[in-house]
């Protein structure tokens, strides 16, 4: 392994880095970049899009300023209200409407039951699961009790472990819409470890996975499982962005980063920048520390040159989604007839949204902006079907007949008549290489991954491809990264200033 110029650590004589390069300005980067700035590094961030914030941003639909990624933060951990605290928007949080979500199923749509994680029931007994599973697929669920811990055990997919533990119905009937819904990953193809870690740890620990699912539940504060923001989570990005501003942080936009390597003058690491919209004008940036806050097929091919045998680590390029977002003028939909909305099971064949939120049902805030009788409906299209690669058909649509998609979806989803007389305005928004694909392997490719890079001097990698997809698991894990590189090249670490 060659050492930098920098890496003296060893002798205990380490010169303490004053500047640090931050490369993705998704919440991962903005996020270490603040915590560098804080603990007084000066700082510059490069982003490759023409603002900030990744997957957590806004956008105008009749009017309306709407999320248009993110829409909620997992309430499980205290990482994203401990930001949010920092930035003081904690005044801002909100708790989603409790009526709950429903399920589209082949026979139509029902209440959804309450399940401890990813749609696998805490109680398989519990009289919410009948109208899903009926008593055949209850009695089935039902014999998780009696298996011996060892069934399943070894399985490495999410939903080869539900099969073998619950049996095919609760796969398909609850498993599968939540995780499509969520991932967009058939649950064949997760990751078990990756998109619940302690899942497989809890079912040896209790011999049932219904068990294992209800305790990681109950490690959740009670109440909602998420909250949001009023006025959206766009304004965690924007409230980040002013933050890192006032602190000094150099923020540069529309800069590809297409290379990095060891600076060759002094210790660090210098990025070569491309700008697209400039000709492709090139620039180099230099920093002592590297911190890498790309989606994970970057990360890994900008990396590539410093990590032995990197192919092993390289992630396949995430599933593509696309949100349709409708306002619509309709007096049916104020008495919320879907709840806060529906996850569509892959069975379902006359629609082809995989998931639809009703917003201004969802969130008191929407309501109020949209005003009465006005609705707003994000459909999610991108359904995971087992063993396919390929780019969904629905997410090739251009934006128009997306639409026109959407708005029958809709109807058929909401059980009201929606048409395109009621549409006030409408958007597309489509993310390539904003969700990770976590499919089995991912876990221990992450894990290698992470090895090899603890290797590397003065450099670290955070995002959602490395914590897990989802604000509460990128917000801790970066914040933890960076707190551990700071404290290596002996800063206090933001923690503990702030
Ligand atoms: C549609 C959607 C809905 C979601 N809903 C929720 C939700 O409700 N709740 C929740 O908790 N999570 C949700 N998530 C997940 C959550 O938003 C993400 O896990 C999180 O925002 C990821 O942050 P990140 O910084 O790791 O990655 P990203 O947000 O993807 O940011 C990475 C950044 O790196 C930049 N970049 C990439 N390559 C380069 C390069 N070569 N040079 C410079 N910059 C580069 C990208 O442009 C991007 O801005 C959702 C995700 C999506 C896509």
């Amino acid at each position: 392994m060659t050492t930098s110029p920098g890496a003296t650590a060893a002798t205990g004589t380490r010169r303490k880095a004053r500047t640090a390069l931050v490369v993705g300005g998704g919440v991962a980067g903005l996020t270490a970049a603040r915590d560098l700035a804080a603990a007084g590094l000066r700082v510059t961030l490069v982003e490759a899009d023409d603002h900030f914030g990744g997957a957590v941003g806004a956008h105008e639909v009749a009017g309306l300023v709407l999320d248009s990624g993110a829409e909620s933060f997992a309430t499980r951990s205290d990482a994203v209200p401990q930001l949010l605290e920092d930035l003081n928007l904690s005044d801002r949080v909100v708790s989603p409407n409790p009526a709950g979500s429903w399920l589209y199923l082949p026979e139509g749509a029902m209440p959804a039951p309450n399940t401890g994680v990813l749609g696998i029931p805490a109680d398989p007994a519990a009289s919410s699961l009948r109208p899903a599973l009926g008593r055949s697929g209850i009695a089935r669920a039902r014999m998780d009790r009696m298996l011996p811990a060892s069934v399943g055990a070894g399985e490495k997919s999410l939903g080869s472990l539900v099969r073998a533990r619950l049996g095919a119905r609760v796969l398909e009937r609850l498993v599968t819409p939540f995780v499509s819904g969520v991932y967009s990953t058939h649950p064949d193809e997760l990751d078990v470890d990756a998109v619940a870690p302690g899942l497989r740890a809890g079912l040896r620990e209790h011999g049932s996975l219904c068990a294992a699912a209800g305790a990681l539940r109950a490690k959740s504060p009670a109440g909602a499982n998420v909250a949001s923001l009023d006025g959206g989570m766009n304004q965690l990005s924007e409230r980040l962005v002013r933050d890192v501003e006032s602190r000094g942080v150099k923020i540069v936009t529309d800069y590809d980063v297409i290379a990095l390597d060891r600076d060759p003058r002094r210790p660090g690491w210098m990025v070569i920048q491309r700008q697209p919209q400039n000709g492709d004008k090139t620039a180099v940036a230099r920093g002592e520390l590297l911190v890498m806050a790309a989606d994970g097929p970057t990360t890994v091919r900008l990396m590539g040159g410093h990590l032995p045998d990197s192919q092993r680590y390289s992630p396949k390029p995430g599933p593509r989604v696309a949100l349709a977002t409708l306002v619509l003028d309709c007096p049916d939909l104020d008495g919320a007839p879907r709840g806060t909305g529906l996850l569509v099971s892959s069975d379902v064949e006359e629609v082809r949204a995989k998931a639809l939120t009703h917003s201004s049902a969802k969130w008191a805030w929407v309501q109020r902006e949209a005003g009465e009788h006005r609705h707003v409906l994000r459909l999610s299209y991108g359904r995971a079907d087992a063993g396919s690669d390929t780019v969904p058909p629905e997410v090739a649509l251009p934006d128009g007949h997306l639409i026109s998609l959407a708005i029958s979806d809709a109807r058929t989803l909401m059980g009201v008549h929606i048409g395109p007389e009621q549409l006030v305005g409408a958007d597309v928004v489509r993310w390539h290489t904003a969700l990770p694909r976590t499919d089995v392997g991912h876990s221990k490719r992450v894990n290698d991954f992470r090895r090899a890079i603890k290797d590397v001097p003065n450099v670290i990698a955070v995002g959602a491809w490395l914590s897990g997809t989802g604000l509460a698991a990128v917000v801790a894990d970066t914040r933890q990264q960076v707190a551990k590189l700071l404290r290596n090249h002996g800063y206090e670490t933001p923690a503990q200033r702030d």
